[in-house]
């Protein structure tokens, strides 16, 4: 039997064996130790890194958020005022009509929508220029603001134009206008100059009104109207005669967009005689809509129509007719000229001309026996470009008349260079006349100066045999007014004409004046 022993070098290799083992693990738990930190590090590393970046994009989101609001801001904010402007004037409408309860009973609270107009501003722009402009506006922002809750909007909506929203009853409504007012009525002090401000103040609210931002818009619109005809200083509330002239004014509205479809406004001719002849007659088309019965003023639908955006759309109808029905008139020599106003906006459109053109070419009218009759206000306004117009339309062979003479502000030297063939003297001169002597003298003036340039003179609203008698021996080459006749249809026109031809010439004229 083998008994087995260790011998002391046995021993001492297996303890270095075991020593070496340890000493290799233990390097590479350090090892793993190590890389383990360094990961670890590194991770940490990352992390840092990462909230770092999280953090500028936080901030990032910030900035953009706070520009965002900041445009939004600036978007709704009158940069001179530094008010709110009329688009958060707008927004506000809107949102405070859905949110409030409109009650019916009358202490119920609504919204109100309150314009305040700055009046005859060009005048303040005058005296103090733009930049003295902009301080008074400020200023008046500054007292409106001042005058108004802290809870309700004072905003500026236009130009001269202040809005406030307020909810609340009708008495806070008249308490917070009385404040305005009192606020508008003392002087502001702009460049050591003294300046008053003249305005006028209108309020509609939701009850009444609608609750939808284009009614309030509509009623108060049609409130200030009101407002500013009564002078500064004036308050209106809108009320049921406002909101009654204001569905007038929509049923009109509809039924002249239809009746201008359908071509029913059409054009009626009132005669010109002639003060030397009696063989011809002019005529003026003058536009009239016939409708149940009733013949509307062109005063009234004329305005809305241009409004509407159809007055251009009107006029070439009714030219183009009333040029179609006198063209055989005048081609059997019955009738002299046609006259057609036209208003200061057509006259200075760029195609203005070339359209007329066109027109006068598809009716076959000879543009030798046309006049158009332009007031003088638009010399005024845009003289340049109307002469150049006016310069056009003659060479055409067309004839320019300045209606309305007498009422307006150029002298008879502003028209001088102008083609220029005939004035029509306006009939509130003609109706002086009988109770001023100095009329007469005026008119007697007139048609000197005009002899003199080769200018022919008609006088318009004769209505009495007295006037006629007096225009005739003054001179005046054509009478208009209802002692020879109104405007009538073209039917009439042609059963009449015999009639209208026997009006008397110059020499009885002159026979009965001596
Ligand atoms: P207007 O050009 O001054 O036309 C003369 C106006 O005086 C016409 O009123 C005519 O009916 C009226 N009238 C004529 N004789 C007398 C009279 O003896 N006494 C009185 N009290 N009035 C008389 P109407 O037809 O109501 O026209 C008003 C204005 O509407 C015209 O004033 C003219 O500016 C404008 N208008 C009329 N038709 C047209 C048109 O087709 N186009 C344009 N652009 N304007 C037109
Ligand atoms: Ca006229
Ligand atoms: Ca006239």
């Amino acid at each position: 039997m083998t008994v087995a022993s260790h011998k002391p070098q046995d021993k001492d290799a297996l303890a270095n064996a075991f020593r070496r083992k340890a000493a290799r693990e233990r390097e590479a738990r350090q090892t793993a130790e190590r890389l383990l930190e360094d990961k670890s590090l590194e991770l940490f590393k990352v992390n840092e890194s990462l909230l770092a970046a999280q953090a500028r994009l936080e901030q990032t989101v910030s900035e953009i958020a706070n520009e965002r609001d900041r445009v939004v801001r600036m978007s709704k904010t009158d940069f001179l005022t530094q008010l709110p402007n009329r688009a958060a004037v707008l927004e506000k409408l809107r949102q405070d009509l859905k949110t409030h309860d409109q009650g019916d009973h009358e202490f119920d609270p609504e919204t109100w929508l309150v314009l305040i107009l700055l009046q005859r501003f060009k005048r303040i722009n005058g005296v103090l220029g733009q930049i003295g402009g902009d301080r008074l506006i400020k200023a008046v922002g500054e007292r409106i603001r001042s005058a108004t809750d802290d809870t309700d909007m004072a905003a500026r909506f236009s130009g001269t134009e202040f809005a406030l929203i307020l909810s609340g009853g009708k008495a806070k409504l008249k308490a917070t206008l009385d404040r305005v007012s009192r606020a508008l009525e003392k002087p502001f002090m702009v460049d050591g100059k003294e300046i008053t401000v003249e305005y006028a103040l209108a309020a509609a609210g939701s009850k009444l009104a609608g609750s939808d931002v284009d009614q309030m818009r509509a009623a108060v619109d049609s409130t200030i109207s009101r407002s500013r005809r009564c002078g500064s200083g004036n308050v209106e509330i809108y009320d049921e005669t406002i909101c009654n002239e204001l569905r007038e004014r929509e049923d009109m509205e509809r039924a002249l967009k239809d009746a201008i479809g359908r071509d029913e406004i059409v054009p009626w001719f009132q005669p010109i005689v002639m003060s030397r002849d009696s063989r011809s007659i002019c005529l003026e088309a003058l536009a009239r809509w016939p409708t149940g019965g009733v013949l509307v003023s062109p005063d009234k639908f004329l305005p809305i129509a241009r409004d509407l955006g159809l007055w251009e759309e009107l006029n070439e109808h009714l030219f183009a007719t009333a040029c179609t029905q006198a063209k055989p008139w005048v081609e059997s020599g019955h009738v002299g000229d046609l006259s057609f106003n036209i208003s200061p906006a057509q006259l200075v459109r760029s195609n203005f001309v070339m359209r007329l053109q066109a027109l006068l070419e598809r009716t076959g009218f000879p543009p030798d026996h046309l006049i158009l009759e332009i007031t003088e206000n638009v010399l005024i306004e845009n003289p340049t470009f109307a002469a150049e117009q006016m310069h056009d339309l003659h060479a055409l062979g067309i004839k320019i008349a300045v209606d309305d003479f007498g009422t307006g502000y150029s002298n008879l030297g502003s028209l001088i260079g102008l083609p220029i063939d005939a004035v029509k003297i306006d009939r509130s001169l003609v109706w002086e006349m009988e109770h001023d002597n100095r009329a007469a003298m005026l008119i007697g003036t007139l048609v000197q100066w005009a002899r003199a340039i080769n200018v022919s003179v008609v006088a318009e609203g004769v209505e009495t045999e007295t006037q006629a008698l007096l225009l005739r021996a003054l001179g005046c080459d054509r009478l208009q007014g209802y002692l020879f006749g109104r405007a009538m249809s073209a039917k009439n026109i042609e059963t009449r004409m015999p009639e209208l031809l026997s009006f008397v010439g110059a020499e009885n004229a002159a026979a009965i004046v001596a």
